[in-house]
């Protein structure tokens, strides 16, 4: 797998890189994990993995044991982050699908003091 990310055009390469500063949430060799610069609710972080995917819809067969390794991650690093008591994950893929920034992720977000259960993402209701 390659290390250095120069492959990857998006903000989240300069991530990768360290070009950026991202406030971390977990990392290892495949993956990483990193608060949402503008949070959707009280804790929301992203998923990302460190071989670069520009979106969901360009993972293959190969791509199923880190795919798995991200998604078991989610409610590991949810409780670590207080959301114990549940919490929200998206994937937004391609134009139609809202995706900004085209290098997989998987927003997990949720509020640690209860209130209104989180229906959806945004605006879409
Ligand atoms: P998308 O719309 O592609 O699913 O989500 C991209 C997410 O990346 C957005 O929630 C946005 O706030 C977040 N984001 C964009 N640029 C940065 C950045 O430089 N740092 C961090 N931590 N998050 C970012």
């Amino acid at each position: 797998m390659s290390t250095d990310h120069s492959e990857n055009p998006t903000i989240f390469g300069k991530i990768l890189r360290g070009e950026i500063p991202c406030k971390k949430v977990y990392e290892d060799a495949e993956v990483l994990a990193f608060h949402d610069i503008k949070p959707m609710a009280e804790v929301h972080f992203l998923i990302i993995p460190k071989k670069f995917i520009p979106t969901l819809a360009h993972t293959t067969a190969e791509d199923s044991a880190l795919l798995g390794k991200m998604l078991a991650l989610v409610p590991v690093l949810a409780r670590e982050q207080g959301l114990g008591d549940g919490f929200r994950t998206a994937i937004n893929t391609g134009k139609l699908g809202g995706q900004d920034v085209y290098h997989l992720h998987i927003h997990v977000f949720g509020n640690r003091t209860g209130g209104t259960p989180l229906r959806v993402m945004s605006g879409a209701d």
